[in-house]
């Protein structure tokens, strides 16, 4: 059987703005870590109950951890929140553990009794509070291993507590008693976030990520799981609505058209009419609800309703002219009366009403994104929509990094002799997003400051649905993104690496807000990184926000031929190319050497081909003319 594995949470006000007072969480790793246990979240959160709930949540929802421990704010005090925090999660309750705690506290400890514990499962992972205190830990923590201990044959999981606690007599014969502290464990240092920590001097930071590398497809399964689409409203059908999604279906309020009407350009007419002079009237001269006196005919253009009485259409072409009005000068102004070369059979060059659509036909399906291409917009206009609901589009907040960087409009002089480097990743970002129909909020060049990474994530937090940043994701003891968001936002990494190039230190996480959770995206500071990881990872959490059907949130792969060859990565790599369309099919030329920091392998390109891992024994490049799928990122282009 695998290690178990926990997620220890330390709920304190003081512990969470000075994370080096945390005592409590790093005895609870060392007590399980003896007992066998693999430590996968170690973090600190303050008192305040969305904040524990998210991260409980968050933690149970990921499903990698058998048991979550908290403690901390389990008392009277007035920021206690805990039990509050946690309970409405439970969807089992353990009373028996809460006694067994409470009892083994209560003999060593009178004021034990004060305690409020919670526990049982979520989902199927085992919650536990405990007390803050160290030596309150320690006591539960015994009582609970103990009994814990005695029900397994080895160390327990989720799930095994789970059982037992429901028929314990069923599992009393599973008594394989291992010595788990004995177990060759590599637990982590007492740390209270995967991330370093950035006030330490830069000895302490990491040599190896502790972020687990996980796969395209595992990275793009955690951001549709984890982003929600946003609020849905009613809003009038304006050209603005392009890039929205439906939020409902939607049936034709009417007829189209309401009454019948002509194809063509003509004269409504009865079909019992035959070829002869008729007297011209129009619009002008005859109302359309009063019967088409005999003798008569009612000039019509394409469009236009027939008059109460005529039931066929004859075209202009099948006609003559045989007498006109004229004016004081003597000039023809206005047919008199026509000659019909043919007769009509009824219904001839007629439109019935609701032709093009009947009233209550579905015109628009839920889900339906409004594309910037017109045709649904048109629809809605068509059948007479005119206010429908649909999601909101997500607002971006944007963002770089690094003291290096200079704004293109406005660079601020380097200190020293070093020119710096220009922001390229602000410019390109904002111009694929708005090109993408998304609001982006520009916030700047944020240097590599802790304060101030904190104070404009915060901002930008607030003011948008999306943040997205670039830099500052990689080892140096100047990336600041991951610790800012586990230690100072209190948001979850979900995805720290990613095994795929360029992008490998593309970071997804969700922060909690009064609003709900937001999606953070950091990305890779060097250009043509960002960029591709925008299309690859980005795009899809922004689509699923605005309510795409899942199925819709990645951009579309197409089967092209190479028109060059590509060397293989032992990683899966995104080759940034130019697609034609050619007579036989769609062919891709590279843009070039593929260094992620060469954004001119950016320029011109409209996909990208991924290239799968090369194999230990397999070739080392595709060759020019073998097929291979490719993301398209831009317009396709002919030959
Ligand atoms: P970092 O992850 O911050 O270490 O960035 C990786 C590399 O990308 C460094 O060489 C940075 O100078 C470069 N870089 C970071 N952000 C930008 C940007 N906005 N524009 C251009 N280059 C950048
Ligand atoms: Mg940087």
């Amino acid at each position: 059987m695998s290690q178990a594995r926990v997620a220890i949470l330390t709920v304190s006000d003081t512990a969470a703005a000075d994370t080096t007072l945390d005592k409590s969480g790093p005895t609870i790793r060392e007590v399980l870590a003896g007992a066998g246990y693999e430590c996968r979240h170690l973090l600190v959160v303050p008192d305040d109950e969305p904040r524990i709930r998210h991260t409980v949540q968050t933690w149970a929802d990921q499903g990698d951890v058998d048991w979550i421990v908290t403690t901390g704010g389990t008392g009277f005090g007035v920021r206690d929140r805990t039990p509050e925090a946690i309970r409405p999660l439970i969807e089992r309750e353990a009373p028996g553990l809460v006694h067994l705690m409470m009892a083994a506290s209560l003999q060593k400890t009178p004021m034990a009794a004060l305690a409020r514990p919670v526990a049982g499962t979520v989902k199927d992972t085992l919650v536990v509070t405990l007390p803050g205190s160290v030596k309150a830990v320690r006591e539960n923590l015994e009582a609970l291993l103990g009994e814990i201990r005695k029900l397994h044959s080895d160390v327990p999981g989720a799930s095994a507590v789970n059982e037992s606690v429901q028929s314990e007599h069923t599992h009393a014969h599973h008594h394989h008693h291992h010595h788990h502290h004995d177990h060759d464990h590599h637990a982590p240092q007492p740390r209270t976030a995967l991330s370093h920590d950035p006030s330490q001097p830069v000895t302490t930071r990491h040599r190896e990520s502790p972020y687990p590398l996980v796969t395209v497809e595992e990275a793009l399964a955690s951001i549709l799981k984890e982003v929600e689409p946003l609020s849905i409203a009613e809003q009038p059908v304006t050209p603005q609505l392009k890039g929205h999604v439906l939020a409902e279906d939607v049936h034709a309020p009417q007829d189209v058209p309401s009454t019948s009407t002509t194809s063509v350009d003509g004269y409504a007419l009865r079909s019992t009419d035959p070829p002869g002079i008729y007297k011209v009237v129009t619009a002008k001269t005859h109302n359309l609800s009063d019967a088409l006196p005999a003798g008569t005919i009612f000039r019509i253009n394409t469009g236009g309703p027939l008059p109460a009485g005529a039931d066929t259409i004859i075209m202009v072409e099948d006609t003559r002219l045989h007498s006109t009005h004229k004016d004081a000068t003597g000039a023809d102004v206005e047919e008199a009366a026509v000659e019909t070369l043919v007769a009509v059979p009824p219904g001839e060059n007629v439109r019935a009403p609701g032709s093009d659509t009947r009233q209550g036909a579905l015109a628009l399906e839920h889900g339906q994104v409004l594309h910037a291409a017109g045709g649904e917009i048109g629809t809605l206009a068509f059948v007479g929509r005119r206010r429908v609901r649909v999601y909101a589009k997500p607002v971006v907040a944007l963002l770089s990094t690094g003291n290096e960087l200079l704004d293109l409009q406005d660079p601020k002089p380097m200190l020293g002799e070093w020119g710096g480097i220009w922001d390229t990743n602000r410019p390109s970002l904002q111009a694929v997003l708005e090109g993408m129909g998304y609001r982006v909020i520009d916030l700047g060049i944020v240097p590599d400051d802790l304060d101030a990474h904190v104070a404009v994530l915060k901002q930008g937090l607030e003011e948008a649905d999306l943040l997205l940043t670039t830099g500052g994701t990689s080892m140096g003891a100047s990336d600041l993104l991951k610790p800012v968001i586990e230690r100072h936002l209190g948001g979850t990494i979900h995805f720290g690496r990613v095994k795929v190039k360029p992008g490998k230190p593309t970071t997804f996480a969700t922060v909690p807000t009064p609003a709900g959770r937001v999606p953070v995206f950091a990305l890779p500071g060097n250009p043509a990184s960002a960029l591709v990881t925008f299309h690859i990872f980005v795009l899809p959490a922004l689509r699923m926000l605005g309510g795409w059907p899942e199925a819709q949130c990645q951009l579309p792969r197409v089967k092209v031929q190479l028109r060059d060859s590509m060397r293989l990565d032992p990683r899966l790599e995104y080759h940034r190319v130019v697609i034609k369309a050619g007579s036989g099919g769609l062919v891709a030329y590279s843009t070039g050497g593929q260094r992620s920091s060469r954004v001119a392998s950016l320029s011109g390109a409209n996909g990208l081909v991924a290239l799968p891992p090369r194999a230990s024994e397999g070739p080392s490049e595709l060759k020019a003319g073998e097929v291979a799928e490719a993301v398209v990122i831009g317009e396709l282009q002919m030959q």
